[in-house]
């Protein structure tokens, strides 16, 4: 059923475009661009390609795999990330530093690129390279507060005109600062996954706590409302990368905020682009708005309850 739908605009029965992008970092998850029919891939994890080498990978090495993703990718567009490094991932190579208590808020992403600049170099050189004149899209994670993407701007010294930058919003802090940010940046990622441990303090790895608040709680609808509608106000590039993406209830809940690029899995292309076809946003837009105030633990059987009504296929 779901490849039948891979060529089939995903568009809502209300006639809004939802894109449709893939999440991969092996260079297998590529052949998924032609089997689920996403129009490009919103979240390239670089890391995943450093984790299987056995030493640093070299400029010409980086390049290499870098131009594989650009060619498989065709015409259709690529986000990459920059190193998603530290933490809990652990380049095994890497000197080993002293071991953290809190990986996750620890040394990790952005903080070490910022920290090591000549490996944010090599690694934007090497994209920059296998762009080869394409418009390269680079997305940093992490980002906590806008001097950083500034910092990295600055420290990468060769951003040509064709390089467009963006940051992962992940910490909710930044969001205090989003007037700031979008003057500065070509696009926004909202990391879901990242943002909603930090959000609710409950480390998403952890199955005592990582279930405990619910992705569909008034206070992330709420925050997610929030960076859209800055968003749609200052004309700035959204997408969202998480899980949440993949879904089904939840894109459709997004879709309702404002979200029009969502990045997933290949195995949940099919499924969410069978909600967006079955959804009329004009309802679901006022259905959500009046929610806001909700003192509920989570909002999801109310968002199940609206899809059944509405025979929106969740
Ligand atoms: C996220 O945090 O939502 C995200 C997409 O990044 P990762 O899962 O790789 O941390
Ligand atoms: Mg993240």
């Amino acid at each position: 059923q779901y490849a039948e739908l891979k060529d089939q605009p995903s568009v809502t029965k209300d006639g809004i475009a939802v894109n449709l992008l893939l999440n991969a970092g092996l260079r297998v998850d590529l052949m998924h661009l032609d089997h689920t029919g996403a129009i490009g891939i919103g979240l390239f994890r670089t890391e995943i390609p450093f984790m299987v080498e056995s030493e640093t990978p070299t400029v010409d090495r980086q390049q290499e795999i870098y131009a594989t993703v650009y060619e498989r990718a065709g015409d259709r567009p690529v986000t990459f990330r920059t190193l998603d490094a530290g933490g809990d991932k652990v380049l095994p190579y890497w000197d080993a530093e002293e071991s953290e208590e809190n990986p996750a808020m620890g040394w990790r992403a952005i903080r070490v690129s910022l920290d090591r600049p000549a490996l944010m170099r090599d690694q934007l050189r090497s994209l920059i390279r296998a762009a080869a004149g394409k418009t390269l899209r680079v997305m940093f994670p992490m980002v906590t507060e806008v001097v950083e993407l500034t910092r990295a701007r600055r420290r990468s010294q060769l951003m040509p005109s064709t390089v467009r930058a963006g940051v992962m919003l992940e910490v909710p802090g930044l969001i205090f600062q989003l007037p700031a940010l979008t003057k500065r940046v070509d696009f926004i990622s909202v990391g879901s996954n990242d943002m909603l441990q930090f959000l609710f303090a409950a480390d998403r790895g952890n199955p005592m706590v990582a279930s405990r608040y619910d992705d569909l709680a008034p206070a992330a609808i709420n925050f997610l409302g929030q960076v859209a509608r800055h968003c749609a106000e200052t004309q700035t590039d959204l997408s969202l990368c998480g899980e949440m993406a993949g879904d089904p209830l939840a894109a459709m809940t997004l879709i309702g905020l404002g979200y029009r690029n969502l990045s997933m899995s290949a195995p949940s292309i099919g499924p969410v682009k069978a909600m967006v076809r079955s959804l009329d946003v004009g309802a679901l837009e006022s259905y959500l708005s009046g929610l806001s105030q909700s003192p509920a633990h989570s909002l999801r059987e109310k968002l199940r309850a609206f899809a059944a009504d509405h025979g929106v296929m969740v």
